[in-house]
């Protein structure tokens, strides 16, 4: 063990040394060497440190600089210093989160962070929480105890007696609703295509009085915020709406967005998400936990509980918060203690500082790309910016020269009926610098794309 940590220590070093100068997405030659890990089983086994050897001398080449300062792709974060320490011990400890019994440190760990997190987020202090995968699967559980909490109240027990039979729900969405909100939903019997669609305005926010007159059981599903422009829902109005009917839940899609309630300038963007029912965030994403980290907050503990537990049992067992009754899984590893360490390595301060840092990165990218001729598709009022580089073709050229050329890395999307990069700042990493070089890069790249003709 002694050596092979010895090992470990050492290239994780070189490994975290070299993210922030090689290229961003790994260059061919790399992609191709992974064929030296397809190799047969042995029969015999192989000593633990040439396992390391070769995962690290073929792997790391090959892996996405995500972890470095200049990746912009899709809603990426970073690694803090401390959230990876804590990661690396937590494999150390290999503890079973699922109970009290199997691990006091991770429910105890569990417990402070929920208490903490809730409080950075402006969620109700008595609110329930569960430490998921990630934002997909904190929509599904949120979802399910929305599903739990509206069928009780129509007199339906859909944890014993399910879907068949059951009073149907009336779901709505916006029409900018994120795929794993509709994966969420169709893992729930709720159905993708039986939903409600509301329109959005230009930036993609829900059109609160769109939202037709509700009668019970019925859930909205709201944004904070969308993944391509970083608006938010109105959810404020929408929560007052919906919430004059009867036995209607409110959830919060909040992947990325809700983290905007840990900074005093940018809470506003928020307003109104504390009075929904349940809310899904990602430590993995702003908070710069490492994969995997989701997070589900629900109003009332028990209607998580009621969705969630493998019995009803739960209602009878200790006093003790037990991780699994709130979780779908029921063997996992401790994930809380990494959001624990980088909740108290950065401090309400540094959260903030880190939000409102990325999000001005993101306005100097703006600045930049608009200031050189080219347009800016959405209101940049958070982290997130939508380019164009003119027609169709030569966005799609620009984004597939910008990740050759390796300097960092922006994918491609929709927006509105048009071809943009989209430019995710979202890593402790990312430094000033990092954003000039960056810019520099797309900018020369456009320049040469926007002369060569199509
Ligand atoms: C990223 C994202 C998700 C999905 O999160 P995962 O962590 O990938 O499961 C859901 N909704 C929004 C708005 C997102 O940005």
């Amino acid at each position: 063990m002694d050596e092979i940590i010895n090992d470990f220590a050492a290239l994780a070093r070189c490994y975290l040394a070299g993210v922030g100068i090689r290229h961003v997405f790994p260059a061919q030659p790399a992609l191709a060497r992974l064929q030296a890990l397809d190799i047969p089983l042995q029969d015999e086994p192989v000593d633990p440190r040439r396992v390391l050897a070769l995962l690290d001398e073929i792997g790391s080449p090959a892996t996405v600089a995500s972890s470095g300062g200049r990746y912009f792709g899709f809603v990426i974060g970073g690694s803090l210093p401390a959230a990876l320490a804590a990661n690396l011990l937590a494999g150390v400890w290999d503890q079973n989160a699922c109970l009290d019994a199997a691990s006091p440190v991770a429910a105890a760990l569990e417990r402070v962070a929920g208490r903490w997190l809730l409080s950075v987020l402006g969620l109700p202090p008595t609110a329930g929480f569960g430490f998921v995968t990630g934002a997909t699967m904190a929509n599904f559980a949120g979802l399910a105890a929305a599903r739990h909490a509206v069928l009780r109240q129509a007199g339906w027990d859909v944890e014993a007696k399910g879907l068949f039979g059951a009073p149907p729900i009336t779901v709505v969405v916006g029409d900018e609703v994120h795929v794993s909100l509709l994966k969420a939903l169709s893992m729930l019997g709720l159905g993708r295509d039986r939903v409600v669609r509301v329109s959005v305005d230009d930036q993609g926010r829900m059109l609160a009085d769109r939202i037709p007159m509700l009668q019970g059981p019925a859930i909205v599903c709201i944004q904070a915020a969308n993944v391509n422009s970083g608006a938010f829902d109105p959810a404020d109005e929408i929560c007052r709406r919906v919430h004059a009917s009867a036995n209607t839940w409110v959830h919060v899609d909040g992947a990325f967005g809700l983290w905007a309630a840990a900074s005093p300038r940018f809470a506003h963007l928020v307003r109104g998400t504390g009075q929904a029912d349940s809310w899904a965030t990602d430590a993995h994403k702003w908070l710069n936990a490492p994969y995997d980290s989701g997070l589900v907050f629900v109003r009332k503990p028990e209607h998580l509980a009621a969705a969630m537990s493998a019995s009803a049992a739960y209602l009878t067992e200790g006093t003790n918060r037990e991780p699994c009754h709130f979780v779908p899984e029921i063997s996992r590893r401790a994930r809380g203690i990494e959001v624990w360490a980088a909740l108290y390595s950065l401090g309400r301060k540094g959260l903030a500082e880190l939000v409102e840092r990325n999000c001005r990165q993101a306005s100097r990218f703006a600045r930049g790309l608009a200031a050189a001729g080219y347009e800016v598709l959405n209101d940049v009022v958070l982290n997130q910016v939508l380019v164009s580089f003119g027609n169709e073709d030569t966005t799609r050229r620009v984004i597939a020269r910008l990740q050759e050329d390796g300097t960092c890395w922006c994918g491609g999307t929709h927006w509105q009926g048009r071809t943009a990069m989209r430019i995710s700042v979202s890593s402790w990493r990312t430094v000033d610098q990092d954003i000039e070089d960056s810019l520099a890069a797309m900018l020369r790249i456009a320049r040469a794309e926007s002369a060569a003709k199509p």
